[in-house]
């Protein structure tokens, strides 16, 4: 069983002023602050950012159909340069929400489809609704999973870490590296003579001043 509905929730509609003759209808828009963990892994709506839903609730035998639009700006990381990214998220949805003594008839209908859709049902409780999950189900759907800055972005040099896509020409030749190190080993012997033979004078200096 739910929790009672807080209908102080931004994201729990009364159904009252609809009424439950069927085909009462009744529009209506309202911006929500996103809840919580309202995307995927990778990319999501900030909590507390502004959510735009139009609604279209609609009076049917067993509960209220409601058909709507959810808008957000949703914000992640490409997946391939790490590089922070924003979507216009717009996704449609429609559920509906059966009257708690709609149950027979809800589950009736349900049977012959699948079983787990008893369990997924989701109920009008005391004149009203939580469009929460609904919410939170359509945004995670409607998200990429995985979000790039650019459909043919070149992602991080597996070298260095550089974001390719700053920097078009780039590239490590593999001779380049070898004779790198090569260099860099002759300057390492070069460089501990150098400070051999400089201690040596150092040395010699400093017996000198003394
Ligand atoms: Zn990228
Ligand atoms: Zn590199």
């Amino acid at each position: 069983m739910n929790a009672r509905l807080d209908h102080r929730s931004p994201l729990v509609f009364d159904t009252r002023e609809l009424g439950r003759r069927p085909g009462a209808l009744k529009r209506l828009s309202r911006t929500v602050e996103a809840p919580r963990d309202l995307g995927n892994e990778v990319i999501g709506a900030p909590e507390g950012a502004p959510v735009e839903l139009d609604l279209r609730l609609e009076s049917v035998m067993d509960g209220v159909l409601v058909t709507g639009t959810a808008r957000a700006t949703v914000k992640g990381e490409c997946v391939r340069c790490l590089e922070p990214l924003e979507r216009e998220l717009e996704a449609d949805f429609q559920e509906l929400f059966a009257y708690p003594d709609a149950d027979a008839h809800v589950h009736d209908k349900d049977a012959g489809e699948d079983v787990e859709d008893e369990e997924d049902t989701l109920y009008i409780e005391d004149d009203m609704f939580d469009l929460e999950p609904v919410l939170r189900d359509t945004v995670v759907l409607a998200l990429p999973m995985q979000p790039v800055c650019q459909d043919d972005c070149p992602g991080l040099c597996s070298e260095c870490g550089v974001r390719l896509a700053d920097e078009p020409d780039h590239h490590h030749d593999a001779v380049d590296i070898r004779w790198a190190a090569l260099q860099g080993l002759a300057e390492t012997i070069k460089d501990g003579e150098k400070d051999n033979m400089g201690g040596a004078e150092a040395g010699v200096d400093e017996k000198q001043e003394k």
